[in-house]
């Protein structure tokens, strides 16, 4: 066991299962931004105030981060945290209060929120 570099392994994932679970919020995020105003057709740029006034910047930015180009073998434990709570924020603000009611529902929503609680649970 290697020290000092933890990985999505040490979260008790294997890849398929990272980027499964990236990519669900991923595909929420595209599907909800409104890129035709979009000067950078949706690549953040930091020295840009235009972006970082936008008010879709909060997706923008961990779309950029969480590209699927971005090799996941790289990142650190702390990374893939920090955007999974990032993504779980996300998905939790598109739930209606008749669905937060609903006991153990199992739309795609909730299905998600459940397997990233417990990735989360299981590092902290
Ligand atoms: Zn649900």
């Amino acid at each position: 066991m290697q020290v000092g570099h933890m990985t999505y392994q040490d979260l008790g994932l294997d890849s398929a299962e990272l980027v499964e679970l990236l990519a669900y919020p991923r595909r929420k995020m595209r599907d909800n931004m409104d890129v035709r105003f979009c000067p950078h057709a949706a690549f953040y740029n930091p020295v840009d105030e235009r972006c970082i006034y936008c008010h879709q910047d909060t997706e923008c930015k961990w779309l950029n981060h969480n590209d699927e180009m971005v090799a996941i073998e790289g990142k650190s434990t702390a990374d893939i945290q920090r955007e999974l709570t990032k993504a779980m924020d996300y998905v939790e603000a598109q739930l209606t209060a008749a669905h937060l009611n609903r006991r153990a529902c199992t739309c795609d929503n909730c299905a998600w929120l459940v397997k990233v609680r417990q990735v989360l649970a299981i590092s902290v």
